[in-house]
């Protein structure tokens, strides 16, 4: 399984590079900036499978940053664990509705820090073994990157296999063609809108081949939606 992704956003030098060292010898994968301008910048080439952001910071707060996240479509899902100095009942109140899913106070111990990570993840179904994603007679096999159709086997692409992923597990919502490059192939690839149609028009011919092609539909001027119960 790939590694787990961790953007730190924290301006104290030594604090970084102690959050860089404990996280990587916990088996994640560790970006970390200094300030939110940096981390947008992070963003727009890769999307991390959480953020680890503090709450006082130079320019815009870790709390303002964390509140634009969750009005952004195509951040809106990340999940954030808030650092913070402040340990106020308010306070915290204040961090949770700022759209932070979970906050630590400063001091805490890696062990804790890690603990805290491990169960933001999971509240968002990553970092464990995850289940069988079936929706309307289709099952893909994470772990094993398998997919089955009416218990017959399916052959996709690496490409295939991640978009139909993405759809499985965002199903009856419509995704432009934009959010599904930045969604399914990342932000580091830079490639045409149109390669999402040709890779959409691919996985509909081998759902075709076992009566589930129209699953994925068109959204005239928006872009594709997976419905389990496609009207037909
Ligand atoms: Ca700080």
């Amino acid at each position: 399984m790939a590694k787990i992704d961790i953007l730190v956003v924290e301006d104290e030098v030594a604090l970084r590079d102690m959050l860089q060292l404990v996280l990587e010898q916990a088996g994640f994968e560790v970006r970390a900036v200094g300030h939110v301008q940096a981390a947008l910048e992070a963003l727009k080439h890769h999307l991390p499978d959480l953020i680890l952001l503090d709450w006082m910071l130079p320019g815009i707060s870790g709390i303002d940053w964390a509140k634009k996240l969750r009005r952004d479509a195509a951040y809106s899902d990340i999940p954030i664990l808030l650092l913070t100095a402040r340990s106020e009942e308010e306070d915290k109140v204040l961090g949770l509705d700022s759209g932070a899913d979970d906050y630590i106070t400063k001091p805490f111990s890696p062990r804790e820090l890690i603990a805290r990570i491990n169960a933001v993840l999971r509240r968002f179904g990553k970092g464990e073994t995850p289940a069988l994603i079936q929706v309307g007679g289709i099952v893909l096999n994470p772990e094993e990157r398998k997919v089955e159709i009416d218990r017959k086997p399916v052959n996709l692409s690496p490409t295939e296999y991640r978009l139909l992923e993405f759809f499985l597990t965002h199903p009856d919502k419509v995704y432009s063609r934009e959010q599904l490059l930045d969604r399914v192939w990342g932000r580091d690839v830079y490639i045409e809108e149109r390669t999402v149609d040709v890779h959409i028009r691919r996985l509909r011919k081998i759902l075709a081949e076992h009566g589930r092609d129209t699953m994925i539909e068109t959204v005239r001027g928006f872009g594709y939606r997976l419905t389990a119960s496609p009207q037909t």
